[in-house]
């Protein structure tokens, strides 16, 4: 709370370079340092970062679209922050200024941005769920609709960042919850989020959802290892 107060006062500095009126400056973001396509299995080249066929016997999801390196020190932070104290529109210094980017991966056609769910109480903690802002802002130019109610987290989890390998086996079991089935099996669901570090959030879900029919299921994050 005293961190929110404080931010109501104090003037916008750049995460990158210090420098005052933005969040990410103008040239943060024409430094920063996109990923080629690859894929996000074996990290080897792809094209439009689909996920190779053979690395898909492995893997539910046939795209993962990742903008940047999440090591470089202005959007670490940026994102580590973004998620609380309603810094939300701080995504809007970084997602606009790559519409290029996205627009170059992303397909239009029959196509639904999917924000991977919070749980209730961490939301109602936070007051909102970034990876809901991210998909928001991706829609204005993407012109694909945002569903924030296709999936629900039905369980509490650990995050998996802070688990040992064996305990992240089984954390996200059941987690997840389809809540609008009516959706074409043939539509692409783009899951949505801020980072994506071991990948085991969006193949618990891209898993699911395949066993629900899902025939289609992709991701777009703004940050990976
Ligand atoms: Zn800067
Ligand atoms: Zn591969």
């Amino acid at each position: 709370m005293i961190e929110f107060l404080l931010s109501l006062f104090t003037e916008k500095k750049c995460f990158g370079c210090r420098q005052p009126g933005h969040f990410f400056c103008p040239k943060c973001n024409f430094d920063l340092e996109l990923y080629k396509p690859y894929c996000y299995v074996c990290k080897k080249y792809s094209e439009n970062f689909i996920v190779h066929k053979d690395c898909q016997s492995h893997f539910p999801l046939h795209q993962v679209i990742v903008l940047t390196r999440y090591r470089n020190t202005g959007i670490k932070k940026l994102l580590r922050h973004g998620k609380y104290y309603n810094k939300y529109k701080w995504y809007q210094d970084i997602i606009p200024t790559h519409k290029d980017f996205f627009d170059t991966f992303i397909t239009q056609n029959n196509s639904l941005l999917a924000p991977v769910p919070m749980h209730f109480l961490r939301r109602w903690k936070r007051w909102y769920n970034q990876s809901e802002k991210i998909a928001q802002n991706l829609s204005k130019f993407c012109e694909i609709p945002v569903n924030n109610k296709f999936l629900k987290r039905i369980r509490s989890t650990k995050q998996q960042s802070h688990l040992t390998q064996s305990e992240r086996i089984h954390n996200l079991d059941n987690a997840f919850k389809l809540c609008e089935q009516w959706i074409d099996k043939n539509a692409i669901i783009y899951l949505v989020d801020d980072v994506v570090s071991t990948g085991s959030t969006i193949w618990e879900i891209g898993r699911y959802l395949q066993k629900n029919w899902y025939k289609n299921i992709r991701a777009v994050v703004l940050a990976s290892d």
